[in-house]
């Protein structure tokens, strides 16, 4: 069994903005370039991700939200919703390429090849609700991949830590009834897209197995560091997860366009190494799934000291 893998496909350069939008291709391109000058690929497999089949995007979507989004994409729409998720002719492939890279990254975690994956892949996903394309997000990748992951391998328990510097809405909506999947976040609050209060804490089945950190603007990786150390790896601990998710936004790095967190690449290490050091421990496998990060340098810096971490 080997150490780590990322997903990447060029093709995500498709997915190209009609206008200036700050979720474009060079957040990929970058950090691709960065790793390769870097020499990262000598001892890590580089893997092309699969297309999503309707079937798995439907496990999440209703057929509405993917109707809704073929149908814009054929009809030569430019926009999902009110300005923020744009669409191009081109964009359906690199959509369905980042959804399908969280589905060959269980099947590459659970068959053993590796101990850790990272999906290098846009469009993003944790804004995406079962009906819902939502905040540059087209589909949920990573719930899509959780839910592949419970039903093919009929796991109990999965976990998803989300630190992108937004909450993960969709992502908490479409786990909310579930106890089979915890999803936890820390995010800038309140902020977009407004959810995210320490009081959502799942419905139903799924009471309890909810947990949102929001955070007032300028924290640090200080404060971070203890939520991970004092409560995550806590909560981690109880739960007992078969497999842990990173939603891996580096949007709250300080030098961010989007966001006013003051994180470093160096709070990206720590975190990872709180993680993967609970990974190991219990000897369960890590997916992690690149969400946002707007600032190409804070970005290319912060995924590689993740992946450092993750191939230790
Ligand atoms: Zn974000």
């Amino acid at each position: 069994m080997k150490n780590l893998a990322v997903i990447y496909d060029e093709l995500h350069i498709k997915h190209k903005p009609p206008f200036s939008h700050a979720e474009r291709p060079e957040r990929i391109s970058s950090v691709i370039d960065f790793l390769k000058e870097k020499k990262f690929f000598e001892n890590v497999d580089l893997i092309k991700p699969v297309e999503a089949s309707r079937e798995n995007i439907l496990a999440v979507h209703s057929s509405a939200h993917l109707d809704f989004v073929v149908d814009s994409i054929k009809g030569g729409k430019t926009l999902l919703d009110g300005g923020d998720t744009y669409v191009v002719k081109d964009s359906l492939v690199p959509a369905l390429l980042s959804a399908g890279s969280v589905i060959k990254a269980v099947d590459l975690v659970m068959d053993n090849s590796y101990n850790s994956i990272f999906s290098l892949m846009r469009p993003p996903g944790h804004h995406a609700e079962s009906s819902k394309p939502m905040g540059f997000c087209i589909f949920n990748n990573i719930a899509i991949g959780a839910k592949y992951a419970l039903d093919k391998y009929n796991l109990d328990r999965i976990a998803i830590v989300d630190w992108d510097v937004h909450h993960g809405n969709g992502t908490q909506e479409i786990f909310y009834n579930s106890s089979r999947v915890y999803f936890i976040s820390l995010h800038h609050y309140p902020f977009y897209p407004g959810t995210g209060a320490e009081g959502e804490r799942g419905n139903g089945e799924g009471s309890g197995y909810t947990l949102n950190f929001p955070l007032p603007a300028g924290t640090t990786g200080k404060t971070y560091l203890e939520i991970f150390n004092n409560k995550i790896t806590k909560v981690l601990n109880d739960y007992d997860p078969w497999l842990l998710f990173i939603s891996a936004g580096f949007d709250a790095h300080k030098d961010d366009p989007l966001a006013n967190m003051e994180l470093t690449e160096k709070d990206f290490t720590e975190m990872t190494k709180v993680v993967k050091d609970f990974a190991d421990k219990k000897n369960i496998k890590i997916i992690s799934v690149l969400e946002g990060g707007y600032n190409l340098d804070a970005l290319s810096a912060s995924v590689y000291a993740h992946l450092k971490v993750l191939n230790e």
